[in-house]
């Protein structure tokens, strides 16, 4: 009801005491309300500015991204072999695959240990290696948590990529498919999960420059950095999981919800650290609701 109607029906309708009564105390509920909805503005437009700002930033990055050797691990041979997934797309693939519950820069140097062992990188010769062959040189080099589950998806990715793929795993991505088939044909391989699969698409994307024809299937893949900041800027509850924080990052960006990840993650390996945050030294100090929780 307008103030103008409002008026007008308790002039008509009450006496006058009663009439001044009513005023003050709907003239007091309107303060209220005002107090309420400008609080809620403000708690809006801080939490998206910043939100807004990362979103932007993240999409600057992503369209000056340029092919360039990405660094994935120390070791150089490594990193030069990860980084060829035109001539060596398999090693890409089976180091994502290997990239769960142990530090990442450990998982992607497994390949390379493997192939180390058995001089060979290439994939047909590779594919005629039996499982047990696999299964020692991980638990001899010790190079997961689990040797022999892992031996096992490694050996069976090599098949897969063998058969399926006529052993050029570029096939999974080449001919700008959509996002979702890519996370799914990753998903194929045994071993795989969301989590895997996401991180392997997105970095696609990001680092190595693939096309796709979207981006609705390349979520935030939320490690403990990921986490950690978007905790801190209070986009995310203390208490989120990742699930929580996927579908924040998708009613964020649903065109491209994995955007984000690259930026929260060098933010989370470099200025936000767990300990001791260079807040001064952060591009988004001045936004940042520094909810920090040592
Ligand atoms: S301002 Fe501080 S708490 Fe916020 S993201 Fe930057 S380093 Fe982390």
């Amino acid at each position: 009801m307008c103030v103008g109607l409002y008026f007008y029906w308790v002039a008509g309708n009450a006496t006058t005491s009663e009439t001044d009564e009513k005023i003050l105390s709907y003239v007091f509920c309107v303060y209220k309300s005002e107090i309420f909805i400008n609080r809620q503005r403000i708690g809006t437009k801080n939490k998206f500015n910043i939100m807004d700002k990362i979103v932007e930033i993240a999409k600057k990055r992503f369209r000056e991204r340029k092919t360039q050797d990405v660094h994935l691990v120390a070791d150089s041979k490594a990193n030069e072999l990860l980084n060829d997934i035109e001539n060596n797309p398999h090693v890409y693939v089976l180091a994502c695959l290997m990239d769960r519950q142990i530090k990442a820069e450990r998982a992607w140097n497994i390949p390379l240990q493997v192939f180390d062992y058995f001089g060979t990188h290439e994939i047909n010769k590779l594919a005629e290696i039996p499982l047990e062959d696999y299964k020692k040189v991980f638990n001899g080099k010790k190079l997961h948590h689990f040797n022999d589950m892992m031996a096992e998806y490694f050996y069976k990715a090599i098949l897969r990529i063998n058969e399926t793929y006529k052993g050029n795993a570029a096939k999974i991505w080449q001919g700008k498919p959509s996002s979702a088939l890519v996370v799914y044909r990753f998903l194929e391989f045994e071993g795989c999960g969301i989590k895997i699969a996401t991180m392997a698409a997105n970095l696609l994307a990001r680092l190595f420059d693939v096309e796709f024809s979207d981006y609705y299937s390349i979520e935030v893949s939320p490690d403990i950095h990921v986490m950690r900041v978007m905790k801190r800027i209070g986009y995310i509850s203390q208490n989120a999981d990742r699930e929580m924080a996927i579908y924040k990052a998708r009613e964020l960006n649903p065109e491209f919800p994995g955007i984000i990840d690259a930026f929260c993650w060098d933010l989370g390996t470099t200025c936000c650290r767990p300990v001791n945050p260079k807040c001064n030294e952060c591009i988004i100090n001045n936004e940042c609701k520094k909810q920090i929780k040592l």
